[in-house]
């Protein structure tokens, strides 16, 4: 399906029920996988807000939030791999469960910066939870333990991810033609 949003098009990728059903599965999941742990939501911003927001509403095991803000340097649709923190976390994970959120990895740089910064904070595990991963685009090797969606090469918007800091308010995921 094609719409006509803010004078582009834009075809739908992922419904709205499409991303429901995925991610109360998800959540479902976690709720096994965490049973009895000190889960940490490491959401990472900003990306991942919309899928965060909805995930935790699916996850029964007592849990708590943190948010990491990351800027990379590189054009608008390319990560270098650089990254800086513009938003760190307020409370120590030492000795927790950590669950990376994220909304799509790619390349895989910014997931491996990530995994190496918060491995070093000593927590008692590190997992990653990513909403779309795009194979094809991979770079290098990161270890993805849940994962909703595998989607091809295209740059895709809506659920939070953006264009141009636009667009994230979409309940879908699409992409611009
Ligand atoms: P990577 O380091 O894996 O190449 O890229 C990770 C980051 O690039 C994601 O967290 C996201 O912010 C951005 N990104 C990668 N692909 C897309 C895409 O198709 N659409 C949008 N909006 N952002 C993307």
């Amino acid at each position: 399906m094609r719409l006509n949003i803010n004078d582009r098009t834009v075809e739908v990728l992922l419904s709205e029920e499409t991303l429901r059903q995925r991610v109360a599965e998800l959540g479902a999941q976690l709720s096994v996988d965490y049973a009895g742990k000190d889960l940490v939501m490491l959401v990472v911003l900003k990306g991942s807000m919309l899928f965060a927001a909805d995930l935790c509403r699916h996850i029964t095991a007592p849990l708590s939030m943190e948010f990491m803000g990351l800027s990379s340097y590189g054009d608008s649709t390319e990560t270098s791999g650089e990254v800086q923190v513009t938003l760190d976390l307020t409370k120590p994970v030492k000795h927790r469960d950590v669950l990376i959120v994220e909304d799509i990895v790619d390349t895989g740089l910014t997931m491996r910066y990530l995994l190496k910064n918060l491995a070093a904070r000593e927590p008692a595990s590190l997992k990653v939870c990513t909403l779309l991963e795009k194979p094809e685009r991979k770079r290098v090797e990161v270890p993805l333990d849940y994962v909703g969606f595998v989607i091809p090469d295209h740059f895709v918007i809506g659920y939070g991810l953006d264009l141009d800091q636009k667009f994230r308010n979409l309940p879908f995921i699409g992409r611009v033609v």
